[in-house]
């Protein structure tokens, strides 16, 4: 693993390990395992930039780290404000490509919405971020990096934390990218990191169902489930992925994640589209879907972006649906828009990067044709 982190860059970036990856790493050069939670504390929460400042380390590491490591952070090439307080950060990578992150302060909270890959690959209907394609995923330190730049330009004092909760929501499918986003969501939670508790930090999944079974071997972090349909043959229609891996099959990997946890609870993602999957029978349908599994649901007003086919349902159609989920017992609530002025809300974000799949032109070019 170490030998496929220094082709990547002469160097090897340490933001690329978890401690215990770094551990590792220590150990496999001759030195003490506990030196990783040092060096963790003086990158993350200190955010040091060089291996000078690092005091209670070793002189002999020290020099050895220089001349093998770096401390490197993707390029914060954009810094955007909401009207309503949301923040847009545009970040390079070294190839490149930008991808997004945004944080959304509340009065009792400051969530970051963190990306797991350039553009996305499952081509969600409804989704902005499908709409433009895949390139690649992201590394553990482009992951990380997100949260990096965003606790060390927020955060006013060593011990602030303007990051409280973490939602894997940003552009990309996080279990696609399985080892880099847990490697990364363990930084998220290490104490000498950002401690973010489990109960804060959420994954989004379109649903990849055998990852889930994965992710539940290696960690306890919240889950949602981008559901938005109560049937195989609507849910087919705007996430392809259902062709794959349809409702019965997610819903039994969703009652696995949390059964040795019965407190705990799924977020089910419903996006409201107009006409399409917001009328009354539809709520009747997920009533019956959802009676036997832990979860609350979580409404989305549709968010528009350009060249899109969707509108956002009416606020007394979601309104209605709402209540009929609640009368049967379900607990709901609507998701409150956020920095859409700054194209920041779900499912707005689209970074800046080359399509590999070559979707976006394909949609571009169906677009004209329709003109
Ligand atoms: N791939 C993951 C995470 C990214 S999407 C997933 O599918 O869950 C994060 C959330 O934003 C999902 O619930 C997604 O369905 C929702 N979303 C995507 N596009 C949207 C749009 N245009 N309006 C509102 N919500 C959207």
């Amino acid at each position: 693993m170490v030998k496929q982190l220094a082709i990547d860059h002469e160097k090897i970036n340490l933001l690329n390990f978890d401690r215990s990856g770094l551990a590792e790493y220590f150990v496999s050069i001759g030195e003490a395992s506990y030196r990783a939670t040092q060096v963790i504390q003086w990158v993350h929460q200190l955010g040091a930039k060089n291996f000078d400042v690092m005091t209670n380390v070793s002189k002999s590491l020290r020099l050895r780290l220089a001349e093998r490591c770096e401390i490197r952070v993707p390029e914060l090439v954009m810094d955007r404000l909401s009207q309503d307080g949301t923040r847009k950060f545009l970040l390079k990578l070294s190839c490149g490509n930008c991808v997004e992150t945004v944080f959304i302060p509340e009065e009792d909270r400051g969530t970051l919405c963190v990306s797991s890959q350039v553009g996305c690959s499952l081509n969600c209907t409804f989704c902005s971020t499908g709409s433009q394609g895949y390139n690649r995923d992201l590394s553990t330190s482009e992951i990380i990096g997100q949260v990096y730049l965003a606790h060390h330009l927020m955060a006013t004092q060593v011990k602030s934390r303007p990051i409280t909760n973490i939602v894997m929501m940003g552009m990309g499918e996080p279990l696609l990218n399985f080892d880099n986003v847990v490697a990364a969501m363990n930084l998220m939670q290490d104490d000498f990191a950002y401690g973010i508790s489990k109960y804060r930090l959420t994954l989004s999944t379109a649903g990849v169902v055998p990852r889930i079974y994965d992710l539940a071997k290696v960690s306890h972090v919240a889950l949602a489930i981008s559901l938005h349909a109560p049937n195989d043959v609507l849910r087919s229609e705007i996430v392809p992925l259902n062709k794959k891996y349809p409702i019965a099959e997610l819903m039994q990997a969703c009652q696995f994640y949390f059964k040795d946890a019965p407190r705990r609870h799924i977020t089910m993602e419903y996006v409201m589209l107009k006409g399409v999957n917001d009328q009354p029978q539809h709520a009747r349908e997920l009533v019956q879907l959802l009676r036997d599994i832990h979860c609350k649901v979580n409404l989305i007003p549709f968010n528009p972006f350009p060249g899109t086919k969707y509108e956002c349902s009416d606020r007394l159609t979601i309104e209605r649906f709402r209540d009929m989920l609640m009368q049967a017992g379900l607990q709901t609530m609507t998701r409150k828009t956020r920095g859409d002025d700054i194209d920041a809300a779900c499912g707005q974000l689209a970074g800046e990067f080359t399509d590999r799949t070559k979707r976006s032109a394909k949609l571009a070019k169906i677009a004209i044709q329709a003109q």
